[in-house]
């Protein structure tokens, strides 16, 4: 889309790259933004004012959902979400533990108990054999994480609910704009759980959260729930939360929306471009590179690669001293975590999640990095398996370029 990134070859050479450099899509924006957070405080409307109607209108059309409800945060998404399925004491939700915090403690802090799931390695998300596997006579939902910005098996996992009665929240806070099989996440369970955190695809200035469904009972719940089930004005029948958006985000977002579409098709091809740059440095089976399910559309808000056990650490230090941003999303499953401890897992029950979280490596990937900023990205981690013979090999299966088609 804008071409004021690429660096020419008289430039200067790359100092490093940054993992997310916010910065640039800002310096785009930066007067549409102005004009639109004055416009805010010239209404006066500052908490789920027009620009919050606005903003869940166009986000329930984006990902084909009847309704949205904007919250706070995506933490309170879920929260929500598992509200208004009525989870509580006794109840169990499936979740997987390869995800961040917030998935399996909005499920604690309703008194239910988290029953974690182990992941399909080649996609990171939750197993649909180890979630049938888990299915008692307590189970009232399971939340899908669609991680890294790829969806879940939703056909079978939704299949498995409607078997057994279970309500089905999609954690979409990394996959606005996700797709499986052309439709998009958020319109395939009961309600999706949206992020505007800085960091996601559609990210604001602050914290910010959105609940889609197109089931219309659920949503006047929804409504009520974020607002302190108050309807009319200090008449409550439900008990619920305080989890508003306030104007300056949903104003914010609101422009941001406009360039959703085509910042999405800059991820995507850059992770095709990793893939072809990893495969033309022969590392095609020193690293797992992710290869998307050919029926989803991958969103890639993490590039995310594997490296085996024992070298990965030793990578990411190697290219921190390059300037190379990276991180691990994640380094423990859930299932791990001193605070789940009570729940009796021990770490090699899931043994999928326990060994991605020791081999992931999440690459830099926003719209703007450029091809020089990936050569560089590429050239660095060549440069440490040139000196540090890999001591795993990778399936060639886990090698194969991303599709052309998946771009156009
Ligand atoms: C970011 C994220 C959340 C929480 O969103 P916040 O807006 O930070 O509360 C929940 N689930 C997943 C998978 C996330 O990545």
């Amino acid at each position: 889309m804008k071409g004021n990134f690429n660096q020419s070859s008289n430039e200067p050479e790359l100092q490093g790259v940054a993992l997310l450099d916010l910065k640039r899509q800002y310096e785009v924006l930066k007067d549409e933004i102005a004009e639109s957070l004055k416009k805010v405080c010239d209404s006066g409307a500052f908490v789920l004012g027009p620009e919050v109607k606005v903003l869940e209108n166009n986000i329930a059309t984006y990902s084909q959902a009847e309704h949205a409800i904007a919250c706070a945060s995506g933490s309170d998404a879920l929260l929500l979400a598992l509200m208004a399925t009525g989870i509580g004491p006794g109840d169990e939700v499936l979740v997987p533990s390869f995800t961040f915090f917030a998935t399996a403690s909005a499920v604690t802090r309703l008194g239910a108990r988290p029953v974690f799931v182990d992941i399909e390695p080649k996609s990171f998300n939750m197993s649909v054999i180890d979630t049938a596997r888990k299915i008692t006579a307590h189970t009232k939902a399971m939340i899908p994480v669609h991680l890294f910005g790829q969806m879940a098996e939703m056909v079978e996992l939704n299949r498995l609910a409607q078997q057994h009665g279970i309500t089905v929240i999609e954690d979409a806070a990394q996959s606005i704009g996700a797709e499986f099989e052309g439709r998009r996440a958020g319109s395939w369970g009961d309600m999706g759980a949206f992020s505007f955190y800085p960091t996601k695809n559609l990210g604001g200035a602050g914290d910010g959260g959105l609940v889609t469904t197109r089931n219309s009972q659920l949503a006047q719940l929804l409504k009520l729930l974020h607002v302190h089930g108050m309807e009319p004005r200090y008449y409550h029948r439900i008990i619920g939360i305080n989890s508003r958006l306030d104007s300056f985000q949903a104003a914010i977002i609101n422009v941001k929306i406009k360039y959703l579409e085509s910042w999405t098709m800059m991820r995507i091809q850059n992770a095709q471009r990793y893939n072809e740059m990893f495969l033309d440095a022969g590392l095609g089976n020193k690293i797992g590179i992710p290869k998307p399910f050919p029926n989803r559309r991958h969103v890639w808000n993490q590039y995310t690669i594997r490296v085996s056990d024992g070298q990965r650490d030793e990578l990411r230090k190697n290219l921190a001293e390059r300037k190379i941003g990276s991180e691990i999303y994640y380094p423990f499953g859930l299932h791990e975590q001193e605070c789940f401890r009570y729940l009796g897992y021990s770490s090699e029950s899931l043994p999928e999640t326990h060994r991605a979280s020791r081999e992931v490596l999440s690459l830099p990937i926003f719209p703007e990095l450029t091809e020089q900023e990936q050569q560089l990205v590429v050239r660095s981690v060549k440069s440490y398996f040139d000196v540090n013979p890999a001591r795993h090999v990778f399936p060639a299966a886990t090698a194969v370029p991303v599709k052309k088609r998946d771009a156009a």
